[in-house]
């Protein structure tokens, strides 16, 4: 990704979203390529223009965002792919071997619980329901 965030640097709307799209483009050329080779005048063809168009419009897509003048309308949706992309990488970055994780019976809250400390009763710190669990 280095390269790319180089390549991003200072350019006027160049952010995380613009740069996963890019991301997905690069990724989707290169799938329609290995689908390419299969065969040329089957469906494997169909997938491989789908394919092509489909990331063609996302390079289009970033683009666009690049150069947009509605500033807070694109910070909006970065935000709201950050958002997504923030809960995605954390439920990888969870420590499971130290932690128990959890979701509170009532707002679904995600809470964390150091492990080995055997039956105990947790407080949900959003809506304030104890629960009794073993770690
Ligand atoms: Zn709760």
């Amino acid at each position: 990704m280095g390269w790319l965030q180089r390549f991003m640097y200072g350019r006027r709307g160049g952010d995380q979203l613009s740069l996963a799209l890019m991301a997905v483009g690069i990724l989707l050329t290169l799938v329609s390529s290995i689908v390419s080779w299969f065969a040329i005048k089957t469906t494997a063809y169909v997938v491989y223009v789908i394919l092509q168009v489909i990331s063609t419009a996302v390079f289009v897509l970033a683009v666009w965002r690049m150069f947009s003048r509605n500033i807070p309308a694109r910070e909006r949706e970065n935000q709201k792919f950050l958002g997504v992309w923030r809960r995605f990488t954390g439920w990888f970055k969870r420590d499971r071997k130290n932690f128990v994780y959890l979701n509170c019976a009532d707002c679904k809250a995600s809470l964390r619980v150091p492990k080995g400390k055997g039956t105990m009763i947790v407080t949900c710190p959003k809506c304030g329901r104890e629960m009794r669990i073993k770690t």
